[in-house]
């Protein structure tokens, strides 16, 4: 076995050969500068495996290995149908390994193998899927002018797409980028989170399997600053797409400027849930637990700032408490009834208790939580579920996105005061209106300036809807049919056929 694979038994006995390299031109290699990063089981803070990190020198082989492919025949060239059968048979391989893909994501990342198994996996595959039915659907369009002109419209691929993703859903995140941009004819280099490589990693197996073109799909390994900024400023990378903190984005947006890349940017949220009297009370609990406990609360959609109508106020807080002692069972991520694993890393840890900090300096109310959970043995990046009312709306803890179980609960009187303090905030991602007034849940839904608003419910979120934010959350779509125009530029071909008269 050479250094470039390692053989791992994983906490629930599974066993498999790690990838440790960075996957250039369909192999895994080494770094240039031999670095290695080493991931870290949140769990119990025990070292996984160290894999090789990606600098500026790595970078470089893997855009020229995509800029190479995406100029070779074998790719350029490619009937649409056997592109789509690529895609096809890329998401079936995926499927046909989803038990190893969870289990490696469970362990690095923390969230519970149940979620990876019944969530993550499906929602790669379906993406993968999904933009594979779309490889041979991408049409031009014929624009008539006059009978001396003849204009029409190509889509074409950009080019080399650099894509930049998070460590909260590592192989769907993956999925989302990698989709569009190859069924539109791009290639793509794609950066794993530093904190979760090796789910993205393993797939670089099963791009060989599938039989890509070498260099059509490259994934690195690597910190943000080095190689995350090497492919965000590149000369020769065409596109960069980027999931993560809106003050990484600006970052990413400053260094795209270089050469005017086009970007696409999906980034932080501090969500609003309006409940209304009028609301189902169980189905509002129950949501509304969901939107900002599910994953940790590491959702960059999470519901996290929960508004109530004044006359539910008292019932709702005691409702919701009672949903997050008996709902929201923290613990090892590999056991079945594990709702909450831990927080994917010490910083991450860390930053959710100087929230919690934050809140009491602050004066708000703790109603539960708010402090480490302490597992079996001691260890590990668990937080309690944690809720804060008396919450003004000054308050950081109101206004900064946590990314953690974290969740603070105000009051308010009227429709009109829910929509102003719903809207006074820097972001724009999600929002959610419970009421079973149908005329004013459209209403307040079109009011409310975000990328997506649910209506009775929270965090709905499917392959063929787009996905995306407004103000400070973002720029640009993913996935449905608008996700393609993000992979995609429109020629126009003018044709002279006047030129006898
Ligand atoms: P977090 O702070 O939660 O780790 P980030 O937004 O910083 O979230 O990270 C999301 C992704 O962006 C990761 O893949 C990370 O490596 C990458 N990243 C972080 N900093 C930079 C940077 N300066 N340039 C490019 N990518 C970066």
């Amino acid at each position: 076995m050479s250094d470039l694979f390692v053989e791992l038994t994983a906490p629930n006995g599974q066993k498999y050969t790690q990838p440790r390299g960075l996957f250039i031109n369909n192999e895994f290699v080494k770094s240039k500068s031999g670095e290695t990063i080493t991931s870290i089981n949140p769990s119990d803070e025990s070292e996984i495996a160290s894999v090789y990190a990606a600098g500026p020198e790595d970078v470089d082989l893997a855009v020229a290995a995509a800029r190479k492919a995406f100029k070779s025949p074998e790719w350029r060239d490619i009937d649409t149908n056997a592109r789509a059968e690529l895609l096809y048979k890329f998401a079936q391989l995926i499927d046909e390994n989803k038990e190893l893909l969870a289990t490696i994501e469970t362990w690095d990342n923390g969230k519970p193998y149940s979620v990876s198994l019944a969530d993550d996996l499906p929602d790669i595959v379906n993406t993968i899927k999904y933009y594979a039915g779309y490889a041979n659907k991408i049409h031009g369009q014929v624009i008539d002018t006059s009978p001396l002109k003849l204009a029409y419209v190509v889509r074409e691929p950009l080019g080399v797409c650099g894509q930049i993703i998070p460590w909260n859903y590592p192989l769907s995140m993956a999925g989302w980028k990698l989709g569009p941009a190859l069924c539109t004819g791009n290639t793509v280099v794609l950066k794993a989170a530093e904190q979760t490589p090796l789910s993205i990693l393993y797939l670089g197996n099963l791009v060989k399997e599938a039989g890509f073109p070498p260099g059509v799909i490259n994934f690195i390994n690597g910190e943000g600053r080095k190689a995350g900024a090497a492919l965000a400023s590149h000369p020769d990378v065409d596109k960069i797409a980027f999931t993560g903190s809106t003050a990484t984005g600006k970052e990413v947006m400053k260094m795209a400027a270089l050469n005017m890349k086009n970007i696409t940017l999906e980034t932080g949220g501090k969500s609003p849930l309006v409940v209304f009297d009028d609301a189902d009370l169980d189905q509002a609990v129950k949501w509304s637990h969901l939107g900002i406990m599910y994953n940790q609360g590491q959702v960059c959609s999470a519901t996290s700032r929960v508004l109530v109508q004044e006359g539910i106020y008292d019932k709702f807080v005691a409702a919701f408490k009672d949903q997050v002692s008996t709902g929201s069972v923290v613990g090892d991520p590999f056991k079945d009834d594990t709702y909450q694993g831990p927080q994917v890393s010490k910083a991450q840890f860390e930053r959710v208790l100087s929230y919690i900090e934050s809140g009491k300096s602050e004066g708000a109310t703790l109603v539960a939580g708010g402090e480490p959970h302490k597992n079996a043995g001691g260890k590990g990046f668990f937080i309690s579920p944690t809720i804060f009312t008396n919450v003004t709306d000054s308050m950081k803890i109101y206004r900064e996105e946590v990314f953690g179980p974290f969740v603070v609960i105000s009051s308010f009187k009227t429709e009109e005061e829910a929509v102003r303090r719903a809207n006074d905030t820097t972001y724009g991602l999600g929002a959610a209106v419970f009421t079973e007034n149908i005329t004013k849940a459209h209403r307040v839904a079109r009011d409310i300036e975000a990328g997506m608003v649910w209506i009775n419910s929270s965090n709905d979120c499917d392959s063929r809807i787009p996905f995306g934010g407004v103000k400070q959350s973002g720029i640009g779509r993913e996935l449905g049919e608008a996700g393609l125009e993000a992979y995609t530029n429109r020629k126009a071909i003018h044709v002279n056929l006047g030129n006898r008269l």
